[in-house]
């Protein structure tokens, strides 16, 4: 099958194998090239393991540790007809170079929400690994099925309190123009906060620490985004913020709750980069493009491996981790600094549909988009038959 992407407003509805393969692979290469971590654990797990920060952050691990990875994803298989999703291919690619380079790595695709799946988890913790010393919530979701009340509960993009108006960008039309967001109800809001709080991640917590599989002086985080005043009317003082918002209650319910384990908790802090979830997110691809173009000017431009890399060296597993005062990891100070907001503040008010392509990076996002699915990388060739099917093992 020739395979060239088929993109459907914020979404790539394919993906290429040969090219996830190689995305997959340059991440790889920027951690062998930082040379060995230090203090990071060899018994790793990655719930949210096959794309964008989650699929960083169990490369990091390997391949910057040597740590034997057992990853959680929901992602599509392939058939003979139609491709996978990107992060099956991803998946598949990082088995194969994990064996290649004599680390073991074990992935469970299915719900991680489910009972089911985490039984699973435990089960292979036990059969290989014993223990986990490290464990990265990485899920990025739009539902959330509690088995415990029989509930499928949806996570929604709103804001709170009152609309909003704003300038977004329409990458299907290529058109700047004005969106109007109405306010979440109150059960949207409770919503989204059960999709996307942090709730899932203490059950995973809970459910480690009861089968014994979880090792003392573990240590867990949740990825979030907080954003500044652009940002904050959709993202962080939106449904989505009010989902970030427990993701702080619960870092704290896990310390006090694994005492005995002396597990730490934190929530780390991301600067807005393109992955599938960012996407889909309305404001976000202009935001995005605006401060690309500006980070890349300052030479502060980082993707999901740069701040993972970072996240572990000068947070998670530094001597002395600078914390807010919230006590999260910050790893997005390059993006919200005073200075650069401003840059991208005056750029956000003078963008229209005729300056869009001068003032932004949106080329720069483009084809980060692309990579996501694995289109428009160097050294592929896009018009060579390719086997849609590969698995792991
Ligand atoms: P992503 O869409 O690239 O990755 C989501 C991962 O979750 C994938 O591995 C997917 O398979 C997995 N997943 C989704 N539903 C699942 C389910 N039910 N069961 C098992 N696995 C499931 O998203 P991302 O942007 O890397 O986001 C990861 C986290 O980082 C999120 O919490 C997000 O809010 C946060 N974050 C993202 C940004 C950003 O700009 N992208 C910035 C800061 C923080």
């Amino acid at each position: 099958m020739v395979i060239q992407p088929k993109i459907r407003g914020f979404i790539c509805t394919n993906a290429h194998p040969v090219g996830c393969a190689a995305h997959v692979q340059q991440q790889i290469d920027y951690i062998r090239a930082q040379g060995p971590l230090a203090g990071v654990p060899k018994r790793v797990l990655v719930i949210g393991c096959s794309t964008g920060y989650g699929l960083a952050s169990r490369i990091t691990a390997a391949f910057g540790a040597d740590a034997e990875t057992l990853g959680v994803c929901f992602e599509k298989e392939p058939s003979e007809k139609r491709t996978a999703t990107a992060g099956w291919y991803n998946t598949a690619a990082f088995h194969q170079a994990a064996a290649a380079a004599g680390l073991k790595a074990h992935t469970i695709n299915g719900d991680a929400f489910s009972n089911e799946i985490k039984a699973q988890v435990i089960d292979q913790i036990k059969a290989s690994m014993g223990q986990v010393d490290l464990v990265i919530y990485s899920l990025a979701s739009p539902k959330r099925f509690d088995p415990t009340t029989d509930t499928l509960y949806s996570s929604t993009l709103k804001p709170i309190g009152k609309a909003y108006t704003t300038k977004t960008y329409d990458t299907d039309k290529d058109q700047v123009k004005e969106i109007t967001l109405e306010p979440a109800n109150d059960d949207e809001i409770m919503q989204t906060v059960k999709v996307m709080g942090g709730e899932d991640w203490e059950l995973w917590l809970a459910a480690l620490s009861e089968a014994g599989v979880l090792a003392d002086n573990a240590i867990t985080t949740a990825y979030t985004y907080i954003g500044k005043e652009l940002t904050w009317p959709i993202y962080g003082h939106a449904t989505i913020g009010k989902a970030k918002e427990d993701l702080d209650r619960a870092a704290a319910a896990l310390r006090s709750n694994h005492q005995d384990k002396q597990l730490k908790a934190y929530v780390s802090s991301l600067k807005a980069l393109v992955t599938q979830a960012s996407s889909a997110i309305p404001v976000m691809p202009l935001y995005i493009s605006l401060i690309y173009g500006v980070m890349k000017q300052e030479g502060t431009h980082e993707g999901c491996i740069e701040q993972i890399y970072r996240l572990f060296t000068e947070g998670l597993y530094a001597a002395a981790p600078q914390l807010d005062e919230a006590g999260r990891m910050r790893m997005d100070g390059k993006e919200t600094n005073q200075a650069t907001q401003a840059k991208i503040k005056a750029l956000w008010d003078q963008v229209t549909q005729e300056n869009f392509h001068e003032l932004a990076d949106y080329q720069g996002y483009h084809a980060d988009f692309l990579k996501l699915f694995g289109f428009g990388l160097a050294g592929v060739d896009y018009d060579a038959d390719v086997d849609p099917v590969v698995n792991w093992s």
